[in-house]
């Protein structure tokens, strides 16, 4: 498929791995596929369990993948995924 969309995932590099953390509200998934069609990575997987829609929706199976794109965030159109860096911004250094 042309575009963003990808057919090959690449693996995450060592240094990002374990660096953001991904989110996802299950049961508001429509399986629509945009997020695990979009993601570089190995970071999402349909699930055998359905929702509380009727849907068998993404699940996550490796965030260590995650290279923190924000595709993922970005495409969603039911708003289901949040990814955040882990380790919180340093405040800037104070003006004296
Ligand atoms: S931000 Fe989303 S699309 Fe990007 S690598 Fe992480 S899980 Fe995949
Ligand atoms: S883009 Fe959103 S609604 Fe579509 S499969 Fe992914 S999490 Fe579910």
């Amino acid at each position: 498929m042309a575009g963003l969309f990808r057919e090959k995932k690449i693996p995450a590099k060592a240094n990002l791995a374990g660096k953001f953390r991904v989110t996802l509200a299950r049961d508001m998934c429509k399986a629509c596929g945009f997020c695990i069609n979009i993601c570089p990575t190995n970071v999402f997987v349909w699930s055998k369990q359905v929702n509380v829609m009727g849907w068998f929706p993404v699940e996550i199976v490796d965030e260590n993948e995650c290279v923190g794109c924000m595709l993922c965030f970005q495409i969603c159109p039911d708003f289901c995924l949040n990814v955040e860096p882990r380790e919180a911004a340093q405040p800037a250094a104070a003006v004296a």
